[in-house]
């Protein structure tokens, strides 16, 4: 018996030392510590125990009894620390302090054993046949410690049952099970040894078989499922060495793993996960960007919160939160968003100075054109008058007449530039609005034809339009859009070829059949016999301020922006715009362009005619004659009031003029007016405000007065505004004289005017 005794407990101890050095040699995790420190502790033990079992009298069996407690003492909470770690729970630090204590009190009870009488109240040394015995009665301690072991033991099968019962995946419920096994052992052999059920309990601590029993289990179970894995152990590392803070919850939210970065931005994560809390015991800012996904702010650092949930054979386990120290990009955001703002800022004030600007500018063209016009007329008049017809005289007025020309064509020329600028800072500052509606194409082309056919007719080219008649006639979109581009396009194909042909062709697509609310591709291409295009410029065509072979074109005028506008116009609308061309014989320019059918109404047959009445040598005559119709002109600029007043001298209209709001109220409380035309900015009181003065004052003679907006203010947009604000119409500064005299026909009483 002692023999057999003895072989096992060799056995036991280097079972113990091996389970040692491998949690030794995988180091890597708090369960390699917890092994570690359970398998140390039994090893002193069941060394002991061998110097027990040689033991000849009482002294050495005590002396090897205090040896082997060293160790004893902590068998039941190391074993304990073990399985809750290894199922994923969490043991709070006070316990384990209170266990620690509670170990060192009954050691030191053990160390004095013969001196106290509180571990054993008697103990007496006997050789029961070879086997050493130390029949003893327990103390008050003695039953402490023999409870809390045995507390111990039904801890560990409360934490591994239910982590068996709850575990999903097969493997690790396998790797369990093993564990349920040893443990059972352990708290049978405990039972066994603790109320003496077989008579071996009287004489030796059966304890060791259940712990030696329970270890080789374990062993078994680590090394089959891999628990103490090197690659968990290198995983571990890995993840503690990512600058990415990691925080595993399970299902109830409770944490049950975190890396060293998460520790050190969170240190409370330590105590959290010990009492088993759930991760909002953390800040409710951590909790807050968690759910929103927004960054969290720290000191100077910013973090991006991620959440991934944990899955296990298609089961979720819990949810990984992730946190990455993205300062840098954020600082680099911030500093974009600040550079962006001040950018916008800049881009801002820009087109505040490009509108500021293009009103400042319009007003004296407004006065240059005006004048200009008035001398044109004045000029033509004194030739009829000059019934003399001599040479000279003749000569000069031919001369003023032609100066006068070349002042209204650079006028006209330095509102187109100061309009393609304003075009642009509005599309740069992503404010340019389509302003889209049903219109007649035939209407747009025949206004495209009207305006380009004395251009080609001057250069003496030949200019046709060659319009498919199966087109439908009302299209929705933007129609002065589409003018502006088109004209534009044409425009250049004038001015970029000496002689030949500008061709217009409009078609549809190659399936006729177009009915109403059908979404038409519109194909407008100009086709010129001009100079061509370099096929290395070809891309460089539509940049801004972009001029192509400026030696070569010195002598003819543009900006250079027109086409990068039209480009952006058409991509506006959905369209595209191309080019070919043969450097030296011609360029064909293609927009292809969506637009909405109104109506299956084909165009019909189109022609290119040219309508000589409005050829601008005429001389002037004013559209229609109302001596008996009063207007007012509103103006602070006093050049624009006499402009506005000789403009409209040959209708024979009485006008009066005032320069500021105010004044416009006042004389509009004591006359009546037939029509008002209002400037908008005056200082004081603007255009709107007078108006609205005037609309609401209590019997006023002018309550209802058509009170027409007359304004520098070109933006596109601008009439929209003034009309929604009240005004009955809208005049841009300069004002054209057709346009003037179709506005005042248009609202003066009818009754009042004769037209010509
Ligand atoms: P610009 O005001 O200079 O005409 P655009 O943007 O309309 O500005 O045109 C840019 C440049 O493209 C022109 O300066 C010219 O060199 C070239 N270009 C435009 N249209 C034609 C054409 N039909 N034939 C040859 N060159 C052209």
């Amino acid at each position: 018996m002692y023999q057999f005794l003895i072989s096992v407990l060799f056995f036991t101890i280097i079972g113990l030392f091996a389970v040692c050095v491998i949690s030794l040699t995988r180091w890597g995790s708090m369960l390699h510590t917890y092994l570690f420190f359970y398998s140390v502790s039994n090893l002193v033990y069941n060394c002991a125990y061998v110097l027990i079992l040689r033991s000849q009298n009482e002294d050495t069996y005590v002396t090897a009894l205090k040896i082997g407690y060293l160790g004893r003492v902590w068998v039941g909470i190391s074993m304990t620390l073990f399985i809750a770690e290894l199922c994923g729970k969490n043991f709070p630090k006070i316990a384990k302090v209170i266990a620690s204590i509670i170990n060192m009190i009954v050691y030191l009870f053990i160390l004095n054993l013969e001196r106290t009488h509180i571990y054993y109240k008697q103990y007496k040394f006997v050789m029961d046949g070879d086997i050493p015995t130390l029949p003893h009665s327990g103390g008050p301690l003695y039953y402490v410690f023999s409870l809390l072991n045995l507390f111990y033991s039904i801890l560990c099968v409360y934490i591994i049952v239910s982590a068996f019962i709850h575990e999903k995946n097969k493997t690790a419920k396998k790797r369990n099970l093993m564990l349920v096994i040893a443990v059972a052992v352990m708290v049978i052999s405990y039972l066994v040894y603790f109320l003496k059920l077989i008579p071996l309990a009287r004489k030796f601590d059966l304890m060791i078989f259940g712990y030696a029993l329970c270890t080789a289990l374990m062993l078994i179970a680590i090394i089959k499922y891999e628990m103490l894995d090197t690659i968990a152990a290198a995983k571990n590392y890995v993840v503690d060495e990512l600058s990415e803070s990691i925080i595993v919850v399970d299902t109830d939210e409770r944490v049950s793993y975190f890396n060293k970065p998460a520790k050190t931005l969170f240190p409370e994560l330590v105590e959290v996960k010990e009492a088993g809390s759930t991760i909002q015991k953390l800040s409710d800012e951590l909790n807050y960007a968690l759910k929103s996904g927004e960054p969290l702010r720290m000191g100077e650092s910013i973090y991006t919160p991620r959440v991934n949930p944990l899955m296990e054979d298609g089961t979720r386990v819990g949810t990984l939160y992730s946190l990455s120290d993205d300062s840098e990009h954020y600082r680099y955001m911030d500093e974009l968003r600040e550079q962006k703002r001040i950018a916008d800022n800049a881009n801002e004030a820009k087109s505040k100075f490009l509108a500021n600007m293009s009103h400042e500018i319009r007003t004296p063209i407004n006065a240059v054109l005006g004048f200009n016009e008035m001398i044109s007329r004045e000029c033509a008049r004194a030739r009829d008058i000059d019934e003399a017809k001599s040479p000279a005289v003749t000569e000069a007025f031919d001369n003023i007449s032609s100066y006068s020309g070349n002042i209204g064509g650079a006028g006209s020329n330095l509102l187109s530039i100061i309009n393609a600028i304003l075009d642009l800072s509005k599309i740069e500052a992503g404010k340019m609005d389509l302003v889209e509606g049903k219109y007649s194409l035939r209407a747009l082309l025949k206004d495209i034809n009207r305006m380009l056919i004395f251009r080609a007719a001057e250069k003496g080219l030949e200019f046709t339009a060659d319009v498919e008649e199966t087109l439908p006639d009302n299209l929705f979109g933007d129609m002065i859009r589409i003018r502006q581009v088109v004209i534009n396009i044409l425009t250049n194909a004038v001015k970029y070829t000496q002689k030949g042909s500008v061709r217009l062709i409009v078609k549809g697509p190659e399936s006729k059949t177009v009915k109403k609310g059908d979404m038409l591709t519109l194909t407008i291409m100009v086709k010129d016999t001009g100079i061509g295009i370099r096929p290395e410029d070809r891309e460089k065509l539509f940049g801004t301020f972009e001029r192509l072979e400026l030696e070569r074109n010195s002598t003819i005028e543009g900006t250079g922006l027109g086409l990068a506008i039209s480009r952006q116009l058409i991509s506006m609308m959905g369209g595209k715009i191309t080019v070919e061309s043969e450097y030296g014989s011609g360029s064909t320019f293609i927009i292809t362009l969506p637009q909405k059918v109104v109506s299956d109404e084909p165009i019909g047959k189109f022609s290119v005619s040219a309508d000589t009445s409005e050829r601008k040598d005429k001389p002037y005559e004013a559209s229609f004659k109302a001596p008996d119709a009063t207007v007012l002109v509103v103006d602070d600029t006093k050049l624009n009031l006499t402009v506005a007043k000789a403009l409209l001298k040959d209708t024979g209209l009485k006008v009066d003029t005032v320069d500021s709001g105010s004044a416009a109220i006042e004389l509009t409380m004591e006359k009546k007016y037939d029509l008002i035309l209002m400037d908008q900015r005056m200082p004081n009181m603007d255009g709107t405000e007078a108006l609205k003065n005037i609309r609401s004052q209590e019997n006023g003679l002018n309550t209802d007065t058509p009170i027409i907006c007359m304004t520098a203010d070109a933006i596109i947009g601008s009439k929209e505004r003034y009309i929604a604000e009240g005004f009955d119409d809208y005049l841009s500064k300069p004002v054209k004289i057709n346009e003037l005299e179709q506005t005042l026909i248009k609202h003066l009483p009818p009754e009042k005017i004769t037209k010509q």
